[in-house]
This record gives structure tokens, C-alpha cells and sequence, in this order.
């Protein structure tokens, strides 16, 4: 008897598993090695294992893709089945997806899997639907955007600090955008790699990263070409929110190891590099643009040094004094 048959459905159900496998041997890919799991030769379970590509092998795994010897190459390797999904294996041998490989965000080297973001997202009462996608950076490689819909407006800044709170600041999306729907396949699964081209089209007409934020909470519409409604940043509408207020950014300049953390995560592109060294041979950035600071505190929760300020402008009251 093969050491899955005894285990074969029905099982235990587990929320958020596909549940075991059943009829094939599962596998993961793991920094290029085929891992066979979960059940080794003498039954024992292997998990915890992963996250990896989900690989499959066995009689009812498919031979090949009819007349494409380049498209089998390249999904067949010594008769697994490379399924492009990633996944891991608990220790009870149960699946659990969390996205394909070719949606993964590389962010100057570090792979993120868009499904931690959308969930994020997901957490704010208005959203409907939420995915996060790597658009192209000259930095990065990749940066990380948001596209939602929502039943209401959303303030850009006040949803970017909620994802501060709960997320890697890497992963963190630098930019999102609303649209009326978002593309899905026939399955009613959302398609971000459309989402990559909405992205571009935006960018092309100057909303894109590089474009500046919102300084006040609100969304504006535009139609595109995909037939979708891309809500961006404006400054005509919305609460007044902390961009209102007149604010001071403080590096203590000697204490600053120069990290750059400010520098990078500043959603506003406050900070420049600065000019000068300090007694450490460290050098501090310099917040240029403070007239931009919306007081989100980005700054001041990355700084691992603790040595970075963000307070209300008081006239006549040196940042020192305030
Ligand atoms: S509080 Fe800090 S991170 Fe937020 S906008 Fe101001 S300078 Fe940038
Ligand atoms: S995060 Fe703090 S230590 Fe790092 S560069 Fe900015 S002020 Fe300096």
C-alpha cells in the first residue's frame, strides 16, 4: 500500500488547507531541490516544510503539453510536475497555498508574496477586493503597489499607515489605487499581471511612484483604457487629515547612524541624503521636502536608533526648544 493510501480523504479538514495529498506524491521546490514530502519512504511525515513550488508526480499527473516540447520542459523535471503555485506543508502533511511563483514581488532581491498584502488591505472596513503587484523601480527592481476596490473613498495616507502597523516595511505598498473592479479570469480569480499593465498606463500619464502622493485624504477617478476606474490621490477633496497641520522634521544629527530607513520608507520623499558626516563618520539625511511631511510617523517607527522627531511647528520655538 502506498504511504498516502491510508491517509486518503475523507480526513481531518484544516481551515485555510487544500487538505492532503491524495493519488500522487507532493513535493516541494526549495532553493532548487526537489523536497519529496510529506511522507517519507517509511511513512513518516515531514512537514513543517516550506514555502516552496508545489511539485506533483504520479500516474495521474499529466505526460506532457500536446505538441509544446519547450512548455513540458520547462513545467516536467524527472517527472514532477513544477504546478507554479507555492505553498507548505504543516507537520500534520496538510497543503497550504499562498500564491503563484511568477506573482511574487522581488524587491531589490527580496521575494514577497502578494497575498500577506492583500489580506492586509482586506482588514480595512470599506475594501472589497485588494491586490498587491511589483511594478518596475530603477532602485528595486520591483516596487510594491495596491490596487483595491472599496465602498467608499479611502484615504491613501491613513490606509498606508494601517498597513505600517501590520506589515515588513518593505511590504508595505508605496502607492494605492482604487479602481471600480478588478480583471479576473474565468475562474473569478484576480489577475494581477493586468494589474502590471493598468499600473503602467497609469505611470505613463504621470501617476505613477514617482508622482506625488496625496496630501490629503481623498480619491479622485479616471477611466483608462482597460475600462476600469483608477482613483488617485487628490488634493481637492476629502477630511482634512494631518497635511493640514505645519509640521517639523527632527535628525538628531549625531546620533543618526544613517541607516537611511527614513530616507527610503518616507512615503512622501521628505529626506534627501544628506551632505555632511557626523562625529561617527555616519551621514545623516536631511528632511528638504518637510513642507510634504503628512505626519504619518513612518519615519519616526523606522528609525532604529530612535533618533528622529515628527512634531507640530511651533513659531518662534527652535526644533530643539519645541
Ligand atoms: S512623518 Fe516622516 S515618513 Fe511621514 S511624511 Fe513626514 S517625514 Fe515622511
Ligand atoms: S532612520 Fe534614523 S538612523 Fe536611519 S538614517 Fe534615518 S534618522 Fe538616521
Amino acid at each position: 500500500m502506498s504511504p498516502l493510501a491510508y491517509r486518503r480523504p475523507p480526513a481531518r479538514r484544516k481551515p485555510g488547507s487544500v487538505g492532503l495529498p491524495y493519488g500522487c506524491r507532493l513535493g516541494l521546490v526549495i532553493e532548487g531541490k526537489i523536497i519529496d514530502g510529506p511522507v517519507s519512504a517509511d511513512g513518516r511525515l515531514r512537514g513543517p516544510l516550506g514555502p516552496g513550488e508545489v511539485a506533483v508526480k504520479g500516474d495521474n499527473v499529466f505526460s506532457g503539453y500536446w505538441r509544446n516540447p519547450k512548455a513540458t520542459a520547462e513545467s516536467l523535471v524527472d517527472g514532477w510536475l513544477l504546478t507554479g503555485d507555492l505553498g507548505e506543508i504543516d507537520e500534520d502533511g496538510y497543503l497550504i497555498l499562498s500564491g503563484r511563483l511568477k506573482e511574487l514581488i522581488n524587491r531589490a532581491g527580496e521575494m514577497i508574496s502578494p497575498k500577506e498584502i492583500d489580506e492586509t488591505i482586506l482588514l480595512w472596513p470599506s475594501v472589497v477586493l485588494a491586490a498587491a503587484v511589483g511594478v518596475p523601480h530603477p532602485l528595486y527592481g520591483e516596487e510594491v503597489v495596491a490596487f483595491l476596490t472599496s465602498s467608499e473613498l479611502i484615504d491613501e495616507i491613513a490606509l498606508s499607515a494601517f498597513c505600517w502597523q501590520r506589515l515588513s516595511p518593505w511590504k508595505v505598498p508605496k502607492r494605492f489605487y482604487r479602481l471600480d473592479d478588478l480583471p479576473k479570469g474565468p475562474s473569478g480569480k484576480v489577475q494581477r499581471l493586468k494589474l502590471v499593465k493598468v499600473y503602467e498606463e497609469l505611470a505613463a500619464r504621470g501617476q505613477g511612484l514617482e508622482s506625488q502622493p496625496p496630501v490629503s485624504g481623498l480619491c479622485v477617478s479616471d477611466q483608462n483604457s482597460h475600462g476600469l476606474t483608477a482613483s488617485l490621490g487628490a488634493d481637492a477633496v476629502g477630511p482634512p487629515t494631518a497635511a493640514k497641520r505645519k509640521l517639523e522634521v527632527v535628525v538628531d544629527f549625531e546620533t543618526c547612524k544613517g541607516c537611511g530607513y527614513c530616507l527610503e520608507l518616507c512615503p512622501n520623499d521628505v529626506f534627501e541624503p544628506g551632505q555632511g558626516h557626523n562625529a561617527k563618520g555616519y551621514r545623516p539625511p536631511s528632511p528638504k521636502r518637510v513642507d510634504r511631511c503628512v505626519g504619518c510617523q513612518v519615519c519616526f517607527l523606522a528609525c532604529p536608533d530612535f533618533c528622529l522627531e515628527v512634531k507640530d511647528w511651533r513659531p518662534g520655538v527652535s526644533p530643539a526648544q519645541a
